[in-house]
């Protein structure tokens, strides 16, 4: 931190540099972070203080004020902050400019890491203020590992939607290898905004967005114990210190950053409370907040300041007597030793926010009561909550309940404080910050790079086009549905446009060349949208096909199970809103892309147990990209290709393409020769790949430019 021409190191409060000190001290690291402003220092004040960082391994990106008004107040702390804690209120929206800031220092981290990591090396990206790096540095490198870590809550997906920047964030987050959250609960939330904002797969602890696919992982911070457990002859004088100032008193604490998601207006309230419910407490407690200045800045925490003192004020005006108040008031910070007198010389400690990542004030609490007792009342929306589950639990909401938890731990039997308190260190002992920051590391370690997908560079296409366009003659077969037009929310809604109609009427009127369309499509869809052009169709995944102007035939017959599927697929569609059933003439699908992820995942779970019970393996059921199909067994897309070879007597070229596992069957049905093309991402075995429906198209408009033609030779 720069100071006039001189440098001062002071320790950041709040948990996340607590927790990283001691990992960075023994490992093999640099630390990437905003040092405070040295643009103003003089020339010999800058080198030393440049000098510094590098001793330390840290450096330090820079940043104008103004960034940091716009950055950090405004978008960071303005926007993400609120939001994630659940406090709309609270929340910026109009924050265009905000944004834009985050966005370039974002990049300009990134840029710093770029510069400074080696193949495989991995890079961990803490917090919401970096939430865009990811990304960018993905852009950059694909041979390391980057691992993100949200010290915040991951709020309900709900809530998270809200963010007008969700899609940007999310789209970034999804590229590193592991992300981490402190709580199952946020884990559940990460995945499911993730389902709910992105098309993308997932697992219950990975999300699989554009081919690749990130583990999600719960670890909650813990603390250094040790520093908590400490004896030292300066603590103990401190803590007679407090003890003569307070005698004969029942001490309640409260340690928090002034931050509105801490619940301090609400805790005083409560306080307030329970003394005009109980006067007697007023001459027997004592209640210090130690409130640590923060974010100073933002006009919300100028507010909260004000209103904090006022309540402070009017509760000691009213319940104060002329030898003491019962509220005391620090708006500062404190060193170590002064913190674990506070600690150690409180019966009560209140931790109620509103809303709380972890909160590692709980933990230092617990660790610091080397004689086993004491009172935790901790805020059940604190994620500390899901461990420490021997604490007094309240919702800091509701008024009553905290003044009567108050009461009952004031109350409580040290026999029943030991026990609890001996639980809480147990759990605060095993799971401490250096384990906390293993387990993320090796986590991180065990993921390896995914090496970028085979997205076609256009030297590729060039060879495929060659190869094709050099064929003496060649059938197309081609997949509709997310390879010819984009996938559309509604399978009515994906007609084809005019553009398409007329590539695929040129194409077909390539000599030397099918054109076949091979969809899960049912033929009546087919023969509506495309049946007017010179096409082969192929509908519901090759059970019913028709040459150019010919006569559908069928593969097979109406499937004897038809009907009782569709009927089993609608009971379950009534109660999956979202859900909607497609008849076919042999098969039956079960669309769930517009459903809620978590109902969608059960519901399919049930259908599938369902069909087995009831058709055994009489039924196929196929599970494509949101959609489960049931059909007749033994027939796919790989009998079309099938029968395109035997009509030839001259094997011709089979140029084959499409988009999800279907595809995968008419691809497997090629010969070496052959072309084979993925349209989008996901593990495929075709030979070529491109990233969209418009880049497949301008493909397939580069084959219409064929040299030399040589009639088919079909049989
Ligand atoms: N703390 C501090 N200065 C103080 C008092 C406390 O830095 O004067 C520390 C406290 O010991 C704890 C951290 O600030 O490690 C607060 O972390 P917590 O997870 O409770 O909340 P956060 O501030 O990260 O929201």
């Amino acid at each position: 931190m720069a100071h006039g021409d001189e440098v001062r190191w002071r320790l950041s409060p709040g948990g996340l540099a607590a927790a990283l000190r001691g990992v960075h001290a023994d490992a093999d690291s640099l630390w990437v972070g905003f040092a405070g402003d040295a643009g103003k220092l003089p020339e010999e004040s800058r080198r030393r203080f440049d000098a510094e960082l590098a001793d330390k391994r840290l450096i330090s990106v820079p940043l104008t004020p103004s960034e940091l008004g716009l950055y950090y107040d405004g978008f960071s702390n303005g926007v993400l902050w609120p939001l994630f804690h659940y406090l709309l209120d609270k929340v910026r929206f109009e924050a265009s400019n905000e944004w834009r800031a985050y966005r370039t220092v974002n990049e300009r981290f990134a840029r710093v890491v770029a510069e400074q990591v080696r193949p495989g090396d991995a890079v961990w990206v803490h917090d919401y203020h970096l939430a865009l790096v990811p990304g960018l540095l993905r852009a950059q490198r694909e041979d390391i590992r980057v691992g993100f870590f949200l010290h915040v809550p991951w709020p309900s997906s709900d809530v998270y939607r809200i963010l007008p920047q969700r899609e940007e964030i999310l789209r970034s987050l999804l590229t590193a290898d592991l992300i981490g959250l402190h709580t199952e609960a946020y884990r559940h939330n990460f995945i499911h905004s993730a389902a709910n904002v992105l098309d993308v797969d997932v697992g219950v602890d990975s999300v699989t967005f554009q081919d690749r696919t990130v583990r999600v992982g719960v670890y909650p911070i813990g603390i250094d114990v040790a520093r908590f457990e400490q004896q030292n002859p300066a603590i103990d004088d401190a803590m007679k210190h407090i003890v003569s100032g307070t005698p004969n008193k029942k001490r309640i604490l409260g340690v928090d950053r002034l931050d509105y998601t801490k619940g301090i207006p609400r805790r005083l309230l409560a306080l307030g409370r329970l003394l005009e419910r109980e006067p007697a407490l007023k001459s027997t407690v004592h209640f210090i907040q130690l409130a640590v200045p923060t974010r100073e800045k933002v006009e919300a925490y100028a507010d909260l300041r004000r209103s904090v003192n006022e309540l402070v004020g009017r509760i000691n005006s009213q319940h104060g007597s002329p030898t003491g108040s019962p509220l005391q008031l620090l708006y500062r910070s404190v060193g170590d030793h002064e913190l674990l007198a506070l600690y150690r010389t409180a019966d009560v400690m209140l931790v109620t926010p509103l809303r709380d990542g972890m909160n590692l004030v709980a933990k230092e609490y617990v660790a610091s009561r080397v004689s086993n007792d004491g009172v935790l009342v901790l805020s059940e929306f604190a994620g500390a909550a899901a461990e420490l589950d021997a604490a007094l639990t309240v919702n800091p909401y509701d008024l009553d309940a905290v003044a009567r938890t108050i009461r009952c731990a004031l109350s409580m039997t040290r026999d029943e404080q030991m026990v609890r308190m001996r639980r809480l260190r147990d759990r605060v002992r095993q799971a401490t910050a250096d384990l906390w920051a293993r387990d993320f590391t090796n986590d991180l370690e065990q993921t390896r790079p995914v090496p970028r997908s085979s997205l076609s560079v256009p030297g590729d296409l060039d060879t495929l086009v060659e190869r094709v366009t050099a064929a003496p003659s060649r059938v197309l077969l081609l997949d509709y549905d997310g390879t010819l037009a984009p996938i559309a929310p509604l399978p009515v809604l994906a007609r084809p446009d005019p553009a398409l109609r007329e590539l695929l009427r040129a194409l077909a009127a390539l000599a030397g060349a099918e054109t076949h369309i091979v969809s899960g499509r049912p033929p009546e869809v087919l023969e509506d949208w495309l049946g007017g052009l010179p096409l082969w169709l192929h509908a519901e995944h090759g059970v019913r096909s028709r040459a150019p102007g010919a006569p559908w035939t069928a593969r097979a017959e109406t499937p004897p199970f038809l009907e009782r599927a569709v009927e089993l697929l609608e009971r379950h569609a009534r109660s999956t809103p979202g859900a909607l059933v497609e008849k076919k003439s042999s098969s039956v699908a079960f669309h769930y892309r517009r459903s809620e992820l978590h109902l969608a995942e059960a519901r399919v779970r049930a259908i599938r147990n369902e069909l087995a019970q009831t058709f055994g393996n009489t039924v196929e059921v196929l599970e494509g990209h949101k959609v489960l199909e049931v059909k007749t067994p033994g027939i796919t897309k790989a009998n079309v290709v099938e029968e395109v070879v035997a009509r030839h007597t001259t094997r011709p070229l089979l140029f084959a393409a499409g988009d999800d596992r279907t595809d995968e069957d008419m691809f497997s049905a090629l010969a070496e020769g052959d072309v084979s093309v993925r349209v989008g991402p996901g593990i495929t075995r075709a030979r070529y790949r491109v990233a969209t429906v418009p880049e497949f198209r301008e493909l397939l408009e580069r084959l219409l430019f064929v040299p030399d033609v040589v009639a088919l030779n079909a049989s």
